[in-house]
């Protein structure tokens, strides 16, 4: 554990981002981003291709790729940005990253096993783990069989977020980030997927927060965000409610861009 003050929960926001600037090999994509995420609060990040909408998921995990060149990232009153990636994730930091990656020859469920037992001081006994890996599957709609399949092995784009959201479940995380979940998805698999997410957030307690990245407003339509954000070349330009993606919807991202 960092020997860094935490403050109490109760008077910090879960996550608040200041002026923060991050480069990869040298270039600097993000330049000066503040993002304030409250418990219970679910945030729409959204912005044309390539104005960093990825880059600020992957900085907020602690990519090591990524170079913090300033500002700071405050998670639960806590300054994280010399955290490591995976302490990160066991205070309670999820990612869902717009491109998952396969892992053939481990199931589902030993990844899970393995993820859970990672933020435990003692390994949760088989059987609790197997009732709240069904619980979860049960809460999702999600066939049982699911858990022995290899992660991402062949997956279809729709199965590939389902594990995530799957993963989400079960780590439940105090603040989860997803990257593009819808991308890729019929409307079938999206909804399937935005319910689920529906589902985690209700039962979970406390709320968490989260954070969806997207460039579409087609998840937002089952995903409903208390505060949408543009982001572009690396900074927020425009924050506001709903209406702020259907405005984008009816009139494009040039709409601000030229503005
Ligand atoms: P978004 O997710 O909004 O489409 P990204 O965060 O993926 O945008 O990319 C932002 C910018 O960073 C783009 O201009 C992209 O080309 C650049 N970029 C992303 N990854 C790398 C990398 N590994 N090396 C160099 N540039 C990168
Ligand atoms: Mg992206």
């Amino acid at each position: 554990m960092s020997s860094i003050a935490v403050s109490s929960p109760a008077e910090s926001p879960l996550l608040e981002v200041r002026g923060l600037t991050a480069s990869i090999e040298g270039r600097q994509i993000l330049k000066g981003l503040d993002l304030t995420v409250r418990a219970g609060e679910i945030h729409a990040i959204m912005g044309p291709n390539g104005s960093g909408k990825s880059t600020l998921a992957k900085v907020l995990a602690g990519h090591p790729s990524y170079e913090v060149t300033g500002g700071e990232v405050l998670f639960g009153g806590r300054e994280i940005t010399s955290v490591a990636a995976d302490e990160r994730s066991r205070e309670g930091l999820f990612l869902a990253f717009q491109y998952p990656h396969e892992i053939p020859g481990v199931t589902i469920q030993n990844f899970l096993r393995t993820a859970i037992n990672a933020r435990r001081e003692k390994d949760i006994p088989v059987l609790e783990f197997r009732k709240l890996l069904y619980q979860k599957m049960d809460l999702l709609g999600m066939d049982h069989g699911f858990a022995t399949r290899f992660v991402n092995d062949g997956f279809s784009g729709g199965e590939k977020k389902r594990n995530e959201i799957l993963q989400m479940a079960m780590l439940e995380p105090r603040l989860a980030v997803l990257d593009e979940t819808d991308s890729g998805l019929d409307i079938d698999a999206l909804r399937i997927v935005s319910e689920g997410v529906n589902r985690i957030v209700e039962a979970a307690n406390p709320t968490p927060g989260v954070v969806i990245i997207t460039h579409y407003n087609r998840i937002l339509n089952y995903i409903r965000p208390d505060v949408v954000h543009v982001l572009h070349d690396g900074r927020i330009i425009r924050s506001g409610g709903r209406e702020l993606a259907e405005q984008l919807e009816e009139r494009g991202y040039d709409w601000l861009i030229g503005a």
